[in-house]
Parts: C-alpha cells; structure tokens; sequence
C-alpha cells in the first residue's frame, strides 16, 4: 500500500513536543484513521505495551 500523507490534518493536528504516551496514543490512534504517511498501527501496539508496562510499575 503506498504512503500518502494528509497535510491538512497534520497542520491541525500537531504532536506537543513532551507529549505523555496517552497524548502519544491519542494522537496516532487519531492520525491512523486520517493519514497514511507512516504505520500507525504497529506504532500504536508498541505505545500500548509501554503504557501497560508503566501501569504495572506503578501499582507494584
Ligand atoms: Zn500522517
């Protein structure tokens, strides 16, 4: 599948430069519906683990 990049939606929707990894999150989960200029998806599962794994330290 080729790469297109949705400028449009890039320009309103800006990643914070010390974005927290749910900001993170929200943001790919949003860009993977919108644009297609980079794989979202596998970024958003590798985001989900680290979440779970700071999850996890905090409550043990
Ligand atoms: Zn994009």
């Amino acid at each position: 599948m080729a790469r297109t990049i949705n400028k449009a939606w890039h320009e309103k929707h800006r990643m914070p430069k010390n974005a927290s990894l749910e900001e993170k999150i929200e943001w790919h989960t949003d860009h993977a519906k919108h644009c297609n200029c980079r794989d979202s998806k596998s970024h958003l599962l590798k985001l989900k683990a680290l979440l779970r794994n700071k999850e996890t330290r905090q409550n043990g």
